[in-house]
């Protein structure tokens, strides 16, 4: 049975926010491709990419969308959030502005960030760990509730799978 002839129970949309090169465009890859790139272009074009798993014997198509270079202008616009069930908040752990940025996001200072239920902050980059700047005290100072907050590594694909599993059983258990 391929993707053609499976029933979709649930399509969920998630988006991922985060200052550029915080590593969006590269952990999403890895989610849904298994793929990985160090000299990873500024995404251009490429608006979503999907993956079909199971939550609670539900079938679920996961449409992933990630900014298209538009996070440099600071002009991602609410036609990017609409219908989205969720957000992840990217940091770059080796990046402590990228961490402010996020901080900005949160209390909303900055942009508008529509959705309220579902966020989960994602610390990128674990396995730079001589080049941190940004400790586990300082993301959790954002106020995200514990099992929200996640350090990831899209190069040594650590944390990958529950980091996005994470946000859509949190979809899934408001909506069922
Ligand atoms: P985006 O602008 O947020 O989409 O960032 P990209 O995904 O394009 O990544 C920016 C740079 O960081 C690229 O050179 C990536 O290879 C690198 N990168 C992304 N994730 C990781 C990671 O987990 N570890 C390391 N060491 N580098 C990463
Ligand atoms: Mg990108």
């Amino acid at each position: 049975h391929g993707e053609f002839s499976q029933k979709i129970d649930y399509v969920f949309k998630v988006v991922l926010i985060g200052d550029s090169a915080v590593g969006k465009s590269q952990l999403l890859a890895r989610f849904a491709r298994n793929e990985f790139s160090l000299d990873s272009k500024a995404t251009i074009g490429v608006e979503f990419q999907t993956r079909t798993l199971t939550v609670d014997h539900k079938t679920i198509k996961a449409q992933i969308w990630d900014t298209a270079g538009q996070e440099r202008y600071r002009a991602v616009t609410s036609a990017y959030y609409r219908g989205a069930g969720g957000q992840c908040l990217f940091s770059d752990m080796t990046k402590r502005q990228s961490n402010r940025s996020c901080r900005q996001m949160v209390g909303g200072a900055t942009q508008p960030c529509p959705i309220k239920n579902i966020v989960i902050l994602i610390g990128n980059k674990s396995d730079l760990s001589t080049l941190r700047a940004v400790p586990t005290k300082m993301l959790r100072n954002l106020r995200l509730a514990e099992p929200f907050l996640l350090e990831t590594s899209a190069l040594e694909s650590t944390n990958v799978e529950t980091a996005f599993m994470t946000v859509l059983t949190e979809i899934y258990r408001i909506i069922s």
